[in-house]
């Protein structure tokens, strides 16, 4: 769809901007003070996990099959806990160790130990000279963080509406023994909500990384967030290795983050036998045992797979008609306009957002100023650095369906002053 803007002249043009200037003016004038920055459930979405709270009292029997909650012993979680998150992931659980509450946590430590002590007996990565990992993108901020603080080079890799750019992967992957890694969200991905295709599955499944030591971070945080419909099917990443006759390739992270409590819940990964029994060697000197009347109290709450569907489905009931909302008022103020496009998750945290080339960091800046806070522009990309300036993720869930009308309301006044403005420029 051509650009509106561009198809005014310089009069039309002028009575638009100083039209959407009076509307910025107006919006300016109620001294908004609203949050639309980060990933984070409102407070009814975590009120939903307060009756965990009342599970564990004094007199709870504190032993899970046989394994004492409020002792140290059992490094790798209690059994009970190792089950639930084995059937989220479709996994074995002998292969699922269940530690700490943060499952960033978990990615940083093993990416820490391949740094320090290397993978599958190969050199430290911190003694192979440059190493780089892949960055689809957009893609998660706190990823990024996690490989830049090590030093290692952050490459971004295009993102398609099925997955990253599996051409670009296989040719970094297979023909740089230097990559020794890539960060991905398979399922409802930060930002995108996209899920990636079968096909982008088996293709990672099937690659010939050049460096022995190249693993796939696969976080798979947004298995269960469905919140619309059937939601997103997504092919289980160690059938497809099994498939492909492939080991030693994938370490699969999860939490119950946005299940129950952010900062509170019960974080996971999984790997290959011998992938997995490297990580407990590492953990091993790193910690004692994990939380375990935490994961009692998870396990008791949630108890399986389908008790964790049931919950989500709360939780759908309460961030659906929020993007809902979101898609809304964005399809109102600017589908006729061809200066902006976004996607339309069926499940996950984020709707992303792309603007004309060069005005992202504009419309940030200028809703911050009318009193809307956004994901800062460029955190997307590695190093901040969005080439063409284009993607702001929104972050739906956290504001009330008022505050986020009007958050709304805002964001697509500062888009198209921003977009005629540019407009304007190049004349
Ligand atoms: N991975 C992704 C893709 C996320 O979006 C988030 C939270 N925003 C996390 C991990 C963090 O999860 P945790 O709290 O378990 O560290």
């Amino acid at each position: 769809m051509p650009n509106a803007y561009e198809a005014m002249n310089d009069a039309e043009l002028k009575a638009a901007i100083a039209d959407l200037e009076k509307q910025a003016d107006d919006l300016r004038a109620l001294d908004l003070k609203l949050d639309m920055a980060r990933g984070k459930p409102s407070p009814q979405q975590t009120a939903l996990s307060r009756p965990m709270l009342d599970l564990l009292t004094s007199e709870s029997d504190l032993s899970d099959e046989g394994v004492a909650a409020d002792n140290y012993g059992c490094p790798e979680g209690l059994p009970s806990a190792r089950r639930l998150a084995a059937e989220l992931l479709g996994v074995d659980e002998k292969n699922v160790i269940v530690n700490g509450s943060s499952s960033l946590n978990l990615m940083h430590d093993v990416v820490c130990n391949a740094y320090t002590h290397g993978i599958g007996g190969n050199k430290p990565w911190s003694q192979q000279g440059k190493v780089k990992f892949l960055c689809p993108a957009p893609g998660y901020d706190r990823h990024f963080t996690v490989t830049a603080r090590y030093g290692i080079e952050n490459v971004p890799v295009p993102m398609t509406a099925e997955g990253p750019d599996m051409d670009v992967v296989r040719r970094y992957v297979e023909e740089d023994p230097s990559v020794k890694g890539i960060w991905c969200v398979p399922m409802y991905a930060n930002p995108t909500g996209i899920t990636y295709s079968d096909e982008v599955v088996r293709a990672f499944a099937h690659l010939k990384p050049a460096a022995p030591d190249f693993r796939i971070f696969w976080d798979n945080a947004y298995c269960v967030h469905t919140f619309k419909g059937e939601g997103d099917h997504l092919l289980n990443i160690f059938d497809a290795l099994e498939e492909a006759g492939a080991s030693d390739l994938v370490y699969e992270f999860g939490s119950t983050a946005k299940v129950t409590f952010p900062s509170s819940g019960m974080a996971y990964m999984t790997a290959s036998p011998a992938d997995m029994a490297e990580v407990r060697a590492a953990f091993a000197s790193m910690r004692v045992s994990p939380e375990k009347i935490s994961q009692l109290a998870h396990v008791r709450f949630l108890k399986d797979a389908a008790g964790v569907r049931a919950h989500m489905e709360k939780h759908a009931a309460i961030v659906a008609p929020r993007f809902a909302l979101v898609e809304e008022k964005l399809t109102a103020s600017l589908a006729d306009l061809g200066v902006a496009t976004w996607t339309h998750p069926c499940g996950g945290y984020f709707v992303s957002f792309d603007g004309p080339e060069g005005s992202a960091k504009a419309i940030v800046s200028l809703a911050a100023e009318l009193g809307v806070k956004l994901t800062p522009a460029g955190a997307t990309w590695p190093y901040g650095k969005d080439p063409k300036d284009t993607n702001i993720r929104i972050a739906p869930t956290f504001p009330t369906l008022e505050e986020l009308g009007q958050a709304l309301d805002v964001f697509v006044v500062a888009v198209k002053l921003v977009s005629a403005r540019l407009v304007a420029e190049a004349r």
